[in-house]
C-alpha cells in the first residue's frame, strides 16, 4: 500500500512537471491562426453619441462626421478601440444596435436602432475602411481574416426595435443585421425577459406570443441568427420549440457558476449545444463570479428598476445611473480570467467543446475581469486556455469555428 502510494506521489508530480510551458510565441502562433470573433461589443454606444451642438446640426449630413467617439484612436476610457483591438487579435466584432427599453414607445424604437446601425457603418466602417470591413456572413468573416482587416458585424439587441413589424426586420436585415436579441432587460409585446420576470407590474405572455414565434420563423428564413441573451427562461424554451435554425446566446454565462438570471442553466446549455446553437461568454464580473455578484446585488436590483422608476424623467434618469455605477465600482469585488476560463471549461464539460464561444459585451458592462480588462487582453485568455491543456485546435473553436459553423448553418436555411 505504501509502495503504491509512493508510484501515485511520483506519478502525479512527473504530470505536473511534464505540461509544456507557454511560451510568447505559442500564444502568438494561436492568436495568428484563430479567427477570433467577439459576438457582443457596446462601443457603438459611444461612437453614436453626439457632440452638444448636436440638435442644431441635425440636419447637416456632414456635421457627424467630426462628433462622438473615434473607435480610431487609441482612448484612456473605455473597452474597445482600433489599436486595442489590433493588440487583442481581434478578428470580427459583432457590434451592438443596442436599442434601450426607453426608446420602447412613440415609435422612437426603429429610429434609434437606425442611428446605431448608421453608427456601425458610418464612424466606423466607413471612416476607418483600411482597418474595418462590413461582414454579413461566415465567408466574409474569413475574408476580412486573410486580407488583414477586423470583419464589422451587427447584431440588434433588443427586439422592440421592430415595433412589432416583420417589415422592419427584413429592413435591418438588409442593411446587415446579422442576430437579433429578442428581448433586452424588458419585456416586449411579443417575448418576455430575464430583466423584468419577476416584476408583477409588467404584462408576461410566458414566453413568446403567437407573433413572437412568427418572428423567430421569419428569422431562420432570412437567415438571420435568434439571440437568446436576455431572454427569461420560458422564452428560451420556447425558442428552442420553435426555431428551425440553431440559435444563439450572443452574451451569457453558466448559471451553475453564478446564480444570475442573464445566465443560463446546464439544461439550457445543454439544449441550446444540441440543436447546433453556440453560448458566447460574457465578461461581465456579475456574470463570472458569484462573489461579485453578491457584493452589489442591492446595488444591480435597484439599477434595473431605474428605467421604469424615472419614465418620465430621463435627466434624473442619467443621474441616478451614474450614481450607482459610481458606488458599484467602488463595492464590487471583480472577476478574474480564472473565472472566465472556468465558464468556458464548465461549458465544455457538460455540453462540448463545440457549444462555446466569446460575447465579451466590453463597453456594455462596468466591471471586467482582472487579466481581461479590455479587448487588447485577448492572449492572456490564449495563454490561460493552453495553460489549462486546451489545444491550439480548441481554441480556434472556441474563438471563432464555432460561431462561423453556428453562421453557415444560419445561412443554409435561408429561404429567400
Ligand atoms: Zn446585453
Amino acid at each position: 500500500m505504501r509502495r503504491f502510494l509512493w508510484f501515485f506521489l511520483a506519478f502525479t508530480f512527473a504530470a505536473a512537471f511534464q505540461r509544456r510551458p507557454v511560451t510568447d510565441e505559442m500564444v502568438r502562433e494561436v492568436d495568428r491562426s484563430a479567427i477570433l470573433i467577439d459576438t457582443h461589443n457596446d462601443v457603438t454606444s459611444r461612437t453614436v453619441e453626439r457632440d452638444a451642438f448636436a440638435s442644431n446640426i441635425e440636419r447637416d449630413a456632414f456635421a457627424s462626421n467630426s462628433a462622438g467617439f473615434d473607435i480610431g484612436a487609441a482612448s484612456p476610457t473605455g473597452h474597445t478601440d482600433l489599436p486595442r483591438l489590433r493588440a487583442g487579435g481581434v478578428g470580427a466584432v459583432f457590434f451592438a444596435v443596442y436599442v434601450a427599453a426607453s426608446y420602447a414607445r412613440d415609435h422612437t424604437a426603429a429610429h434609434r436602432a437606425l442611428d446605431m446601425i448608421d453608427t456601425v457603418r458610418h464612424d466606423i466602417v466607413a471612416r476607418h475602411a483600411k482597418d474595418f470591413v462590413l461582414a454579413e456572413n461566415a465567408a466574409e468573416i474569413e475574408a476580412a481574416h486573410r486580407e488583414g482587416k477586423i470583419a464589422a458585424l451587427m447584431g440588434i439587441e433588443g427586439g422592440h426595435a421592430i415595433e412589432d413589424d416583420p417589415r422592419l426586420l427584413r429592413d435591418f436585415y438588409a442593411l446587415g443585421v446579422r442576430y437579433m436579441t429578442l428581448t433586452h432587460a424588458n419585456t416586449n409585446d411579443w417575448a418576455d425577459s430575464s430583466g423584468d420576470i419577476s416584476d408583477r407590474s409588467v404584462k408576461h405572455h410566458n414566453g413568446l406570443t403567437g407573433l413572437g414565434k412568427q418572428i423567430v420563423l421569419e428569422m431562420n428564413r432570412l437567415g438571420m441568427m435568434v439571440d437568446i441573451s436576455h431572454v427569461a427562461d420560458k422564452t428560451f424554451w420556447d425558442v428552442i420549440a420553435v426555431s428551425q435554425a440553431p440559435p444563439i446566446a450572443s452574451h451569457s454565462s453558466c448559471r451553475a457558476l453564478a446564480n444570475v438570471p442573464r445566465n443560463m442553466t446546464d439544461d439550457m446549455i445543454v439544449a441550446l449545444a444540441k440543436k447546433g446553437g453556440v453560448i458566447q461568454i460574457n465578461f461581465n464580473c456579475d456574470f463570472l463570479s458569484q462573489k461579485s455578484a453578491d457584493s452589489v446585488a442591492p446595488l444591480t436590483l435597484r439599477m434595473n428598476g431605474l428605467a421604469r422608476e424615472f419614465r418620465d424623467n430621463p435627466a434624473k434618469l442619467k443621474l441616478e445611473t451614474e450614481r450607482l455605477h459610481a458606488e458599484m465600482k467602488q463595492r464590487q469585488v471583480p472577476a478574474t480570467l480564472a473565472d472566465v476560463v472556468a465558464h468556458i471549461d464548465h461549458v465544455v464539460k457538460i455540453a462540448g467543446i463545440g457549444a462555446v464561444g466569446i460575447g465579451s459585451d466590453f463597453d456594455g458592462v462596468e466591471c471586467t475581469p482582472v487579466g481581461l480588462e479590455d479587448v487588447s487582453k485577448f492572449p492572456n485568455l490564449t495563454r490561460a486556455l493552453l495553460e489549462k491543456g486546451y489545444s491550439p485546435d480548441d481554441i480556434r473553436k472556441i474563438y471563432g469555428g464555432n460561431t462561423l459553423r453556428l453562421m453557415r448553418a444560419v445561412e443554409r436555411l435561408r429561404q429567400m
